[in-house]
This record gives C-alpha cells, sequence and structure tokens, in this order.
C-alpha cells in the first residue's frame, strides 16, 4: 500500500470562513506568494521523485496557468479545488454544479487532458449537502477527497467509510478517498494535512502512518503552498484560528522532506488506474 501526496494549491488570503478573509473582488489587490511556494514544493518534489496530486483553485489556475502546466510537465496529476474557495454548504446544488463546471474547463483548457478529480474547499460535504455527489458526477468527476470523516471546524462528515470507497448514486458513481484518519482512544484523529500535520510531531505522524498502511488503506497527507512559507503575510484573527493557522509553520517544510524521504507515493489516479477493476468501475 502506497501514500498519496496532495497539495491544494491557493494563496495565503484564502483562509476560509474569518471576518477578515477577502471576498473575490480583492484578489487581484493582494501580494500573491502562491506562484514562490509552488515553485518551492515542486522543487522539493522533484529532489524525491514523487509525484503528487495538484487540486488547484480555478482562480490560481486562469491567474498562473504556467503553474499548472510546471505541474503537468513535470508529471504531477492536476485536479480541481473549486473556483473561489467557497464552502459547499453555503452554495446552493446549482452554483455547487456551476462552480465544478467551471474550473473542470479551465483546468481542460490549460492541460488539454481530461480532470477527474475534485477537492472541496475545507472539506465541506456535511450532511446539509446530500446533492454533492450528485453534482460532482453530472459535472464529469470520476473521483473525490472531499470527506473528513471527523469532527472540524468547516464540515466533517460522520462516517464509518474511511477507506477508498465507490459511492453510487442514481446516474453514476464515483470513487471517494476521505481525508486519512486513524482511531486513537476510539476517536478519529487526523495527522496528515494542514494544521494536523504542523502541530503534530513528526515521529508521531510517521508511526500513525505506519499504522494506517497495516490497516491498508493508503494515507492522503495534504498541504497547502503556504504552509511552507513562514514569511507570508497574516490575516486578522482571533487566537484560537490563528493558532491552527499557524503552529509549527517553521516545522512544515522539513517535515514534508521527511514524509517524501520516508514513505512510497502513487497519485490519485495512479491508485484508480490500479484499484479501478477491484471497485467495478471499469
Ligand atoms: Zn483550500
Amino acid at each position: 500500500m502506497k501514500c498519496i501526496f496532495t497539495v491544494d494549491v491557493e494563496d495565503w488570503f484564502h483562509i476560509l470562513d474569518l471576518p477578515s478573509t477577502p471576498g473575490v473582488a480583492d484578489w487581484n489587490t493582494l501580494e500573491s506568494h502562491v506562484e514562490k511556494n509552488f515553485n518551492r514544493l515542486l522543487e522539493i518534489f522533484d529532489k524525491y521523485n514523487v509525484h503528487v496530486t495538484c487540486f488547484f483553485l480555478g482562480w490560481v489556475a486562469e491567474k498562473f496557468p504556467h503553474l499548472v502546466s510546471e505541474a503537468q510537465n513535470k508529471g504531477h496529476e492536476i485536479a480541481s479545488h473549486g473556483y473561489a474557495h467557497e464552502l459547499v454548504y453555503s452554495q446552493t446544488e446549482q452554483e455547487f454544479f456551476d462552480d465544478a463546471v467551471r474550473v473542470k474547463e479551465i483546468l481542460e483548457n490549460i492541460t488539454g487532458n481530461e480532470i477527474t478529480g475534485y477537492r472541496s474547499s475545507g472539506f465541506s460535504v456535511t450532511e446539509e449537502t446530500p446533492w454533492f455527489f450528485d453534482k460532482l458526477i453530472a459535472a464529469g468527476y470520476r473521483y473525490d477527497s472531499s470527506v473528513f470523516p471527523a469532527n472540524r471546524g468547516h464540515g466533517g462528515l460522520q462516517t464509518d467509510k474511511k477507506a477508498p470507497h465507490v459511492v453510487e448514486r442514481k446516474h453514476g458513481k464515483l470513487l471517494e478517498f476521505p481525508i486519512t484518519v486513524k482511531d486513537v482512544f476510539g476517536k478519529p484523529v487526523c495527522f496528515f494535512g494542514g494544521g494536523y500535520l504542523r502541530f503534530f510531531p513528526y515521529p508521531v505522524i510517521k508511526r500513525m502512518a505506519g499504522k494506517v498502511l497495516q490497516e491498508e488503506r493508503p494515507v492522503i497527507f495534504y498541504i497547502h503552498p503556504r504552509e511552507i512559507d513562514t514569511q507570508h503575510p497574516r490575516l486578522p484573527m482571533n487566537i484560537k484560528r490563528r493558532f491552527k493557522s499557524y503552529v509549527n509553520i517553521s516545522t512544515t517544510e522539513s517535515k514534508i522532506n521527511r514524509i517524501l524521504e520516508d514513505f512510497e507515493f502513487t497519485t490519485f489516479a495512479g491508485y484508480f488506474r490500479d484499484k479501478s477493476a477491484d471497485f467495478g468501475l471499469v
């Protein structure tokens, strides 16, 4: 069993759901750091010869299409992170569908390839968005990695399905890759991305990843380009959110290096290719 390393390609001002989070109309006026940080990540991935899955925000892909092309040329997988980083549960069904179609087209125009993967902003699929998978299937996606099977600030979905699994709906099916959690004292805990990866010491992350692999599940790691940038501007926020958003940010790059050194990797597309017959998807 291999791991899957993923990047949600967005900027420092795309932190969700704060009174200070700027609206999309203001994004062009802000000093962007995503180009520098994403290029640095590509260098790190090159160093370990690892291919990753890049979930591009549509807005970032439109503004920096060369980042999509560079990632594609290096053999990384390109997938969709929605256009303007809106929470799924704050959109209507139609708004969500239009957004998913729009980003698929933007990325397909840049890459010349079919875009099959999706990840929602903030893993914001919840019990309140029962139409989520229907709309993704209708938009033409074949896999998703939006379910966070534990409690969290922006959603989280209570489910026993912790491993990749097929979601069957009336008009089709897709493969869901829930964000990896490991039960600790009977409660699911994530160790493998965002604030969780920054918070936990690397030996704990490594041990927990090993336990997940022993359970025959791939470990899905996720990071954001801003998390290797200790100098990026900070959005004003309360002390709790500040802790979650910026804790141990100086440790992220070394953790990424150690993860890439210590584990073996595939992409979602690679996993899909190897396992689609097992899942009845061919
Ligand atoms: Zn995001």
